[in-house]
C-alpha cells in the first residue's frame, strides 16, 4: 500500500530555501565567486517574524502568524510580494525573498529582493476580519518597510484591496500620505496604469525579442497556453496581437485546441460565460498533458509550477518555451530541454513586467506625477528589451541555457553593488 507522505515529510522533501540555496551555490561555481560572498548571499539580511492578533466577528481574538524576509538591499530597498495562505512557511518566505533578489537585478531596477506571508486562508474571513488582519499585519512590520526601505506589493491571495488597507494603515501611523510603500494598488489611490496587463506585456515583448535570435517568424508561428487566468489570458491576446496563432489554451478544467486558432475575444467571451475555456465551440477537447506536448513553435507556462518535468520534458516539441507561471520547470526538465535544443526564456525574466510596472508604480508615487498608458507601456518595452538583451549575452557567453545566464548576470549585478559599497 502507498501511503500519503505527511505535510512535515514533503517539507523535507521539498524545501524551498535549500532549493534558492543550491541554485546561488551552482551559479557562483560558474562564476567563481568567493565562498565569503556567496556565504552572505545565502542568509536574508533580516527576518521578521509578528504575531497577530485579529478580533473576529464574534468578538473571539485568533493570533495569526506572519513572516517578512528581507534577502538583499545592495541595489535598493527590498521589493517583493505578500501572501495570504494557509501553507505560507518560514523557508518559503526566505526563498521568495531570495528569487525577488534576482528577479528585480534581471530586471535592471534598483530594488533588492523581500517577501511577506501570513499563515492564513483569507477565504474562511469575513471581508471585515480580512481587513482587521491586513492592518494587523502592516503595523506589525511598519518598522522595517517604507517607500525608501521596503516596498511590498501583492501576490497569492492578496489583491489591490489588501494593498489599499496596508497604505492606508502606513499612512495613519506617519500622519501623512504615503502611497509609495506598497505597489499594486488601485488607480484611484496611486495605482498605475497598465498594472493589470503588464506581466504579459512584458513577456510579448520578451518572446518578439527571442523570435529575432532564434529567427522564428511570429506571423507564422503556432502557441498554445497552459492557464488562462491574468498572465495566460493576457498572453493570448499580445501574442495573437504580434501575428502569432495561439492554437492552444487550457485552465484548471482542461484544455481546447484549434488548428485554425483561437480568437482572444471569442475564447474570453466563452469563459466569461461558462467559467471555463473547455467547450468552446469548434474546439478540440484536451487535457493539460496533451497541451505541453504539442506540435508547437512555443509554449508558454502560465499556471502552476512543476509542470514540465523529466517524465514529459523530452516530449515538448516547442522551440521555445516561455515561463509566464513561477517554477514551471523542474531542474532535471531544464537539462532535457537544453540538450534537445529548446530555448527556455525563465521566469524570473519572462514574468518581470509586472514587477518592472510595480517599479514604474512607486516611481510615480515619489514623483507624485502620474504617466499616461502609452508611457508606462513604452517605458516597460524599453527595460524589458534591455533585460532580454542582458540576459542573452551573459547566456552566449558563458555557453549555458538562459536561466543560468540570467541567474548569472543577476548574482553579477548584487555582486558588483555589495563591492562597490564595500560589504565584502
Ligand atoms: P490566476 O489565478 O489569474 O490564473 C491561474 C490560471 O491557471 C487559471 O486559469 C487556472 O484555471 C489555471 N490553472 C490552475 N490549475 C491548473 C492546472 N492544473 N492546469 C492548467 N491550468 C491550471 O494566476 P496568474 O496571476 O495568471 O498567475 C499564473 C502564474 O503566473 C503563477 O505562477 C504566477 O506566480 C505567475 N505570475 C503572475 C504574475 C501576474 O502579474 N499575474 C506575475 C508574475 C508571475
Amino acid at each position: 500500500m502507498v501511503l500519503e507522505k505527511s505535510f512535515a515529510e514533503k517539507e523535507q522533501a521539498y524545501n524551498p530555501y535549500q532549493v534558492a540555496v543550491e541554485q546561488l551555490e551552482r551559479v557562483a561555481e560558474i562564476m567563481k565567486l568567493d565562498p565569503s560572498i556567496v556565504e552572505i548571499l545565502k542568509h536574508p539580511k533580516r527576518v521578521v517574524t509578528v504575531a497577530i492578533p485579529v478580533r473576529m466577528d464574534d468578538g473571539t481574538v485568533r493570533v495569526f502568524v506572519g513572516y517578512r524576509s528581507q534577502h538583499n538591499d545592495a541595489l535598493g530597498p527590498f521589493k517583493g510580494g505578500v501572501r495570504f495562505h494557509p501553507n505560507v512557511t518560514l523557508d518559503e518566505v526566505k526563498a521568495l525573498s531570495m528569487w525577488m533578489t534576482w528577479k528585480c537585478a534581471v530586471a535592471g531596477l534598483p530594488y533588492g529582493g523581500g517577501k511577506g506571508g501570513v499563515v492564513v486562508d483569507p477565504h474562511k474571513l469575513s471581508k471585515a476580519e480580512l481587513e482587521r488582519l491586513s492592518r494587523g499585519y502592516f503595523s506589525a512590520i511598519a518598522n522595517v518597510v517604507g517607500p525608501y526601505q521596503d516596498i511590498p506589493a501583492p501576490d497569492v491571495y492578496t489583491d489591490a484591496q489588501v494593498m489599499s488597507w496596508f497604505m492606508d494603515e502606513y499612512s495613519k501611523i506617519k500622519g501623512y500620505n504615503v502611497f509609495g510603500v506598497v505597489t499594486g494598488k488601485p488607480v484611484a489611490i496611486g495605482g498605475s496604469l497598465g498594472r493589470d496587463t503588464a506581466t504579459a506585456r512584458g513577456l510579448s515583448f520578451v518572446v518578439e525579442e527571442a523570435a529575432k535570435k532564434l529567427r522564428i517568424n511570429l506571423k507564422e508561428s503556432s502557441v498554445a497556453i497552459q492557464g488562462y487566468g491574468n498572465a495566460g489570458s493576457y498572453t493570448h491576446m499580445f501574442l495573437e496581437k504580434l501575428g502569432a496563432k495561439v492554437v492552444a489554451v487550457s485552465d484548471s478544467k482542461g484544455g481546447i485546441y484549434s488548428a485554425q486558432g483561437l480568437s482572444y475575444k471569442d475564447v474570453m467571451e466563452h469563459k466569461k460565460k461558462t467559467g471555463s475555456v473547455v467547450g468552446f465551440k469548434g474546439a478540440k477537447t484536451i487535457t493539460n498533458d496533451e497541451l505541453l506536448t504539442l506540435d508547437v513553435d512555443i509554449l508558454v507556462p502560465a499556471a502552476l509550477e512543476n509542470q514540465i518535468t523529466q517524465n514529459n520534458a523530452a516530449k515538448v516539441k516547442a522551440r521555445l518555451v516561455v515561463e509566464a507561471a513561477n517554477g514551471p520547470t523542474t531542474p532535471e526538465a531544464d537539462d532535457i530541454l537544453y540538450s534537445e535544443g529548446v530555448t527556455v526564456i525563465p521566469d524570473i525574466l519572462a514574468n518581470s513586467g509586472g514587477v518592472t510596472t510595480s517599479y514604474l508604480e512607486w516611481v510615480q508615487n515619489i514623483q507624485g506625477y502620474y504617466w499616461s498608458a502609452e508611457k508606462v507601456d513604452e517605458t516597460l518595452k524599453e527595460m524589458m528589451v534591455r533585460a532580454f538583451r542582458a540576459v542573452w549575452e551573459t547566456t552566449q557567453k558563458y555557453s549555458v541555457d538562459m536561466r543560468k545566464g540570467a541567474y548569472i548576470y543577476a548574482v553579477g549585478r548584487v555582486v558588483e553593488a555589495m563591492k562597490l559599497r564595500g560589504w565584502i
